[in-house]
């Protein structure tokens, strides 16, 4: 894809930007500098009205689909080409930033506002999508709206998610009228789709660390989780010699200690261990463990790497349970696949950065978002601003003005050349 000289004179209307990323960061404030805007929450469903007033505003129709996700959008000149999409969400997580999502989506509108406003020809119609409960927060699941939209979930097993409080999915859909039947007409066709493109703030400290702007993601990362049982003898730890023990947890302790090692070798493509979780049990100070359950969580941008790993954790941990007498049992809780974003993006946003002098990293996203599920639709981009120190899913969470300016700017090159 080649950037034509009219696409590079248009800019973001920066102040406008910030107005409106300020005025969304205002629905759901809490006393404690948090933004609590969990999804389908009276806070959510605000924060999405709210972007209805902006688009209104702008002169860009909309439209809400059966689960409820904001659908702006701008008519090409060919109304039968396919659309290119931008978008994020406005869902946070309880205690959460002002930038998570809402970049994204306050970026999105705005470059269809510039397009609009500059009059610029362009074939294909530009959506700006606000993606409904796109953080697991809530409902133990992540990307709810991009994943209806793209056929990703099955309705039914979305319907009968419950929250913490009991109340069920499907019940909160019901009281805004929308069925099993909406959810599946929600659903759209790759051909519908041009492109996707989303800003989203990077929520680590990669950026920042190297001192680059914009973050060029390639791939997405995906986690493969292992359930790992050690069960050895619980014993009294003062009439038990050291020779006679099956001490459950010891023996979970080497484990933990390859995971890490195990990871560290794998450098090129990286490959993130933890053992998050850890229950040991009868838990008491004069007991030999009997029994300890690891959650074992590993991540990585290649399915290869992440396989390779995992096998051998689960090699090791046969080992060890061999070496100390212990009865191991292995289940794999998770297995997702690493989604790779579309290199004819990745390329148009390194074109445009080298174009416009901006410094960029190519780089891969351990934090999964919208783009991961639209990229099973079409082609997807996935361009990452700084978040400061690394903080997000947090009231701390901060991104430079500048950087979220620049985000947006580097969205409105790319969208109009390729609605161009
Ligand atoms: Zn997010």
């Amino acid at each position: 894809v080649r950037a034509s000289p009219a696409a590079a004179r248009l800019a973001i209307n920066r102040e406008r930007l910030v107005a409106d990323l300020n005025r969304l960061a205002r629905i759901g404030y809490t006393e404690r500098g948090s933004v609590r805007r969990l999804a389908f929450s009276v806070e959510e469903l605000r924060a999405r009205q709210f972007l209805t007033h902006l688009l209104q505003r702008a002169g860009i129709p909309f439209r809400f689909d059966g689960i409820g996700n904001l659908i702006g959008r701008l008519e090409g000149r060919d109304p039968g080409a396919p659309a290119v999409v931008l978008g994020s969400h406005v869902d946070t997580v309880p205690d959460g930033g002002k930038f998570d999502g809402s970049v994204g989506v306050v970026s999105a509108l705005e470059v269809a506002r510039t397009i609009r406003e500059a009059g610029l020809a362009h074939r294909h119609p530009i959506e700006v999508v606000v993606f409904v409960a796109e953080e697991s927060s809530r409902f133990g699941i992540s990307t709810i709206g991009s994943g209806v939209m793209t056929g990703a979930v099955d309705p039914a097993r979305l319907l009968a998610l419950a929250d913490a409080e009991g109340q069920r999915l499907g019940d909160i859909l019901l009281r805004m009228g929308l069925t099993a039947d909406d959810l599946r007409a929600a659903r759209r066709e790759p051909t519908e789709f041009h492109a996707f493109l989303e800003v989203h703030i990077e929520q680590g400290r990669v950026l920042e660390t190297a001192g680059r702007p914009i973050g060029i993601v390639r791939a997405i990362a995906a986690a493969t989780r292992l359930r790992v049982e050690a069960v050895g003898r619980a014993d009294h730890s003062g009439a038990t010699p050291m020779a006679l023990r099956q001490d459950a947890l010891v023996g979970a302790a080497e484990l933990i200690r390859f995971v890490e090692a195990a990871c560290r070798e794998m450098a090129d493509p990286p490959v993130v261990g933890t053992v998050g979780t850890i229950r040991v049990e009868p838990g008491a100070v004069n007991v030999v463990p009997g029994l300890a359950v690891l959650g074992v969580d590993i991540r990585s941008t290649s399915a290869a790497a992440k396989a390779a790993v995992a096998a051998r954790v689960e090699a090791e941990a046969r080992r060890i349970g061999a070496a100390r007498t212990l009865e191991v049992r292995i289940t794999k809780t998770m297995d997702e696949a690493p989604v790779p974003l579309h290199p004819d993006l990745v390329a148009l946003f390194e074109h445009l950065c080298r174009r416009d002098g901006i410094p960029y990293l190519l780089m891969d996203s351990g934090a999964g978002h919208d783009a991961m599920k639209m990229a099973a639709a079409t082609r997807a981009g996935l361009i990452l601003i700084p978040s400061r120190r690394g903080i997000s899913h947090n009231p701390a969470e901060w991104t430079d003005l500048d950087d979220v300016a620049r985000g947006a700017d580097l969205l409105l090159q790319a969208a109009a050349e390729l609605a161009a």
